[in-house]
């Protein structure tokens, strides 16, 4: 979400004259785009504005976008004297009122819905991935979460609105289209004449363009998997054999506690309904550790569930108490040395699941999107259907192509090309 806002933020400023820099002594306007739902990002914010602060020429302005300016509001301005702007994740459109007029200070974290897609112009190329939101905030209100606060309940766009969208990227350049929301499978969308649209009906439409050849969505709420979208992974080649959907706890008592709605048992059936209709399904998961009142046991289920599952990559947090949510309330917060063994002994696993599933990619074939010279600038990364990362040495680095998958560790793939 925040790589397509930065984007967005980016085309904007380029169509007020600016060009990008790497410099930060260069720049006339540096803003940081913020997430906020682990305190150690928003903790890393202040320390680097301080560092822009010293570094930048006296008269550029910055500020803040984003999840942390909404979490911080005119806190921020206190924090730092001289911020110029702190703008929340719905409202950078209004970043031209502080070029036109920098002597101001700006400030505006509402929650005003779909406004800034309308605001902003479009990007003008696109990398061969492209992230198009479909909606905004959530409506589940999982306890540890801050960002029902941050993003706001949740609208979904207008269908036509995303379409467009869509076919803009397509027309300069995506190849690979990642629909977004923070609660993407619940997309739902009436028009004017009473018909509803599904997250199914997107990707549908999507197919139909030529020059898309991959379609993925991010991230899934486990309950919000209907049939409509199940069984679209057995029909739509296109849909990437790839699926976040995060459990978070593999504890009934604790996802209780976080107020996700679903049992370990529940989440398994619509895995396995995953399974039914597409074999090569692969799954990967976001867990949390240390939530408050988590004991040994509860832990043990959550390290059993990635065991039984077998995620191949999947994304693990220290709990982490965050303001406006119910679980910073609780009794019975767990001490930082638990929950840091708890994750080590469960990344441990995790990281055993992905290099022995990228072992056994060994030897099979793939189509994969190009991604980007690598390192060393002499070798190619491409992206499997999986997302893992695959190196390839080729003078001729087509954006699709076949690759035949020589070897693997826990972090990424080697393969050569076939055709
Ligand atoms: N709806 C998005 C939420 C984004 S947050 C999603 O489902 O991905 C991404 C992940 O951060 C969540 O899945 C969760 O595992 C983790 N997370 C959210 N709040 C957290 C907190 N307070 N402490 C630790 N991890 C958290």
């Amino acid at each position: 979400m925040n790589v397509y806002d930065g984007l967005r933020i980016a085309a904007m400023l380029e169509h007020h004259g600016f060009v990008q820099t790497d410099n930060v002594a260069d720049a006339d306007i540096i803003l940081l785009n913020t997430c906020a739902v682990r305190a150690k990002a928003t903790d890393k914010v202040y320390s680097a504005l301080g560092r822009i602060r010293r570094a930048k020429k006296p008269d550029a302005i910055y500020g803040i976008v984003g999840c942390v300016a909404r979490e911080s509001g005119a806190d921020a301005f206190k924090k730092i004297r001289d911020l110029n702007f702190v703008l929340g994740p719905q409202s950078y459109h209004k970043l031209p009122e502080i070029i036109n007029d920098p002597d101001t200070k700006l400030l505006d974290i509402n929650l005003g819905g779909l406004e800034k897609f309308d605001e902003l112009p479009p990007i003008t190329k696109s990398p061969h991935v492209a992230y198009i939101p479909v909606q905004e905030g959530c409506n589940h209100c999982c306890t540890y979460c801050i960002v029902p606060y941050t993003r706001g309940r949740e609208i979904s766009r207008p269908f036509t609105d995303i379409m467009t969208e869509t076919m803009h990227a397509a027309s300069v350049g995506a190849i690979e289209i990642c629909f977004l929301g923070q609660n993407v499978n619940g997309y739902k969308f009436t028009d004017e004449n009473g018909k509803t649209y599904r997250l199914s009906d997107i990707i549908k439409q999507t197919a139909k363009i030529e020059s898309v050849k991959r379609i993925r969505f991010t991230s899934s709420y486990p309950t919000e998997m209907t049939d409509d979208l199940i069984e679209l992974f057995g029909t739509e080649q296109k849909l990437l054999p790839f699926l976040n959907m995060p459990i978070q706890s593999g504890s009934d008592n604790i996802l209780k506690k976080m107020n996700r709605q679903y049992t370990l048992d529940e989440y398994t059936k619509i895995i396995d309904k995953f399974r039914t209709v597409r074999p090569d399904i692969q799954i990967s998961s976001d867990f949390i550790v240390g939530f408050p009142g988590e004991t040994e046991s509860d832990f043990d289920a959550t390290y059993r569930v990635a065991q039984n599952i077998k995620y191949i990559n999947s994304y693990s947090f220290k709990y982490s108490p965050r303001p406006h949510t119910a679980a910073a309330l609780m009794e019975n917060q767990i001490p930082e040395n638990i929950k840091s063994a708890r994750l080590a002994k469960l990344d441990s696993l995790l990281n055993e699941n992905q290099r022995e599933f990228n072992i056994s990619c060994i030897d099979k074939t793939f189509d994969c999107l190009y991604e980007s010279p690598d390192k060393t600038g002499t070798r190619h990364i491409y992206r499997t259907p999986y997302m893992q990362p695959c190196i390839v040495e080729t003078d001729c680095a087509s954006p699709m192509a076949r690759i035949k998958i020589t070897s693997a560790n826990k972090s990424c793939l080697h393969g050569k090309i076939i055709d």
